[in-house]
Formats: C-alpha cells, sequence, structure tokens
C-alpha cells in the first residue's frame, strides 16, 4: 500500500490571479480600488511592533466589539475569521453536519462545491431562472442546508429581502447562510432577520466594500446558538485565526462610517456609468448591483476579449465553464481605470467590426 491512499484528495478552488505589473488594470478579483478608511493607516502607523511577540486575543474583542457596535447586536452574536472564506468554510464545517444534501444555485461562488467536497457535504445545485434570478420554490425541497450569496456571484443580481425571507422561513429546519460578500454596494442586508430567525447566518466581508482585502478579515452575525456552534468547531480547529493587525485595523475601519459610505457611494457611480457606456459597446449583462458587471458581448466571443484585454494588461475574469462561458466578470475600479477599459473596448470592438 501506498501512504498515498491515506492522503485527503482535494480538487483546490482557482482563485484570481494576482499580477503586479506597472501600469496595470487589475479588475479581476472584485477588489476596492480605493484605499482603506484613513483611521487604518493611522493605527498601522501607530501599532505596537513589541505586541506581535504575544498571540492576538483568540475571543478578537476589539473587532467583534466595534462591529457588533456598529450592527446593534450582541458580540455573542458575531464570529470573525480570516476573510469570510474562512468563516464559510467554518460554517459548511459546523452547520452541513447532516446527510442530507445542501442546496445552493447552479451558478454562484465556486467556492461552495470545493469546500462541500473537502468537508464531505452531500450537495444538489438548484437552477437559476433565465434571467439568473434564484427560484425560492427550488428551496422548499428536503436539505441539509442552504447557502446562497446575495447579490449572488459571478452574476451580481440582487434578490429582494422578501425573497430571502421566503426560503429562510421554508427552511426553520436547516441553517441557511447568506453569504453578503456583495451587499454594501446597494443591496439590502438580511443581518435584521437573524432577530427573527435563529437558523439565519448572514456572512460579510471586509475586502472589498471596506478595501482591506489583503488584511483577510471577514464576519458572520447569526444568533447565539449559531455563534456559540461555531466558535465551539473554531476552537476546536485553530484558536488564533485572527492576527493582531487585523483586529486592529479592522476595528479602525468600521468606525468610520463616513469613508465608507463615500467609497461604495463612488464605486456603485461608476458602475451604473459604466454599464451604459458597455451597452452602447454591444454588451449586456445581468443588472448588477455588486462592485463588478458580469458582461456578454453580443458577437465577440468572452475568451476572445478576455486575451485581448490581458495583453493589454487590463486584468477581468473569464470562466470557461457551462452557462458562463460567454461572460467576462469586469470588477468596478475607479472612474480613470473604467474610462481606459472602455476606451480599449471600444477600440477593440470597432475593429472587430
Ligand atoms: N463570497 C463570495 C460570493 C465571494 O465572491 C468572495 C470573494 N472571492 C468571498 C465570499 C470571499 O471573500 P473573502 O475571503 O476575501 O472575504
Amino acid at each position: 500500500m501506498s501512504w498515498e491512499e491515506n492522503v485527503r484528495k482535494a480538487v483546490p478552488y482557482v482563485a484570481g490571479e494576482q499580477p503586479n505589473k506597472p501600469g496595470m488594470i487589475k479588475l479581476n478579483t472584485n477588489e476596492c480600488p480605493y484605499p482603506p478608511a484613513p483611521g487604518v493607516q493611522r493605527a498601522l502607523a501607530q501599532m505596537d511592533y513589541e505586541a506581535l511577540r504575544l498571540y492576538p486575543d483568540p475571543d478578537t474583542g476589539v473587532l467583534t466589539d466595534a462591529l457588533a457596535e456598529y450592527y446593534h447586536v450582541s458580540p455573542k452574536q458575531v464570529f470573525v475569521g480570516v476573510g469570510s472564506d474562512d468563516v464559510l468554510s467554518m460554517a459548511f464545517m459546523t452547520f452541513f453536519n447532516g446527510g442530507k444534501p445542501i442546496l445552493f444555485p447552479d451558478v454562484t461562488y465556486s467556492f461552495y462545491d470545493v469546500w462541500a467536497n473537502l468537508h464531505g457535504i452531500p450537495y444538489r445545485t438548484c437552477a437559476l431562472d433565465e434571467d439568473w434570478h434564484i427560484r425560492p420554490e427550488d428551496y422548499r425541497q428536503p436539505n441539509g442546508g442552504v447557502i446562497f450569496p446575495n447579490p449572488n456571484a459571478p452574476t451580481g443580481l440582487l434578490e429582494s429581502l422578501e425573497t430571502v425571507e421566503e426560503i429562510i422561513g421554508a427552511n426553520r429546519d436547516s441553517v441557511v447562510i447568506v453569504d453578503e460578500a456583495y451587499i454594501d454596494f446597494g443591496g439590502i442586508s438580511a443581518l435584521p432577520l437573524t432577530e427573527k430567525y435563529d437558523n439565519l447566518l448572514v456572512v460579510q466581508t471586509f475586502s472589498k466594500s471596506r478595501a482591506m482585502a489583503g488584511l483577510r478579515i471577514g464576519l458572520c452575525v447569526g444568533s447565539e446558538k449559531l455563534i456559540g456552534y461555531l466558535n465551539d468547531v473554531k476552537f476546536s480547529f485553530n484558536s488564533y485565526t485572527m492576527n493582531l493587525p487585523s483586529q486592529i485595523l479592522g476595528a479602525e475601519a468600521v468606525r468610520d462610517d463616513a469613508y465608507f459610505r463615500a467609497v461604495t457611494g463612488k464605486i456603485i457611480a461608476t458602475r451604473e456609468r459604466v454599464k451604459g457606456e458597455l451597452k452602447e459597446l454591444g454588451f449586456t449583462f445581468p443588472d448588477s448591483k455588486a462592485n463588478f458587471i458580469f458582461a456578454s458581448h453580443e458577437t465577440i466571443p468572452a475568451g476572445e476579449i478576455f486575451r485581448a484585454l490581458r495583453e493589454a494588461d487590463i486584468y477581468v475574469r473569464y470562466w470557461n465553464k457551462p452557462r458562463i462561458s460567454d461572460f467576462l466578470r469586469i470588477t468596478v475600479g475607479t472612474d480613470r481605470e473604467m474610462d481606459r477599459l472602455v476606451a480599449f473596448l471600444r477600440d477593440y470592438t470597432a475593429a472587430r467590426g
């Protein structure tokens, strides 16, 4: 027998590339094009480097308290992790532990099936309708849990709070996870519903709207009972998931709501302007409420546009996968970055006739 027979075999998630070329335009991983809040820079400059000698607070008190205050919930209803990927993976491990398949959309964040496979969780996907919307009636079948992003990724489409609540209400015997990675760009959060539904977990991230992808900060809010179970698993796994700088700087970011609103407002304005310009160039897309646009051209295959953009050092995301191979996912950058993207696409589509 070979030792390899005892190895856990996993098919990993493929993250967007992180090139670092001077002058490039990076619109491929939905990062924020603006810096974090100014208070974060000050706190970073004032950070006591000697404190790095010690383990960080395993209960992540400063950050959890800041978030609890911001969202008007008890600190016992908040859990943070190393990006929302960490929070989600932990939540899969904790809550999706029955024999029945968990449910999620067929076109969605492509980490869900990776975690399901890693943790040995059976799953079933539910097809989005022809307009890329979730059909709530699909989530009325027996299941071991439900997860979906709102807005969905990579479509950017937002479901109404009524639809979200309909799905939660129909699944009182399962944990329902709403992945709100992109909720701050014009969506209405399901977070207040955690008061009403003890089986609801709302997950968010600092990677997009708070411009801190490099620090890896994710969070979730749920009933004290849910968060208690999550902590039991976390503390059986790794007590110190979140490092000290992330805890301090994350808390600092939460305290500056004016900056947060200004940045998300700018991104929303840029997104709406670029939608009009892309339409003029022959692109169509679901009406995104996220910080990206999922666009398809009426005549030119997406893979070709992707490669042409890449050669011009403009990076967007493209998946050669069923259902979505005609689309590019374009992150909303600064106005200048988007001007350059649109200018390139104007010339390119004109040259292609
Ligand atoms: N959920 C969705 C839907 C995402 O697109 C992403 C970003 N890849 C994440 C969660 C994870 O983001 P992070 O780990 O940076 O918080």
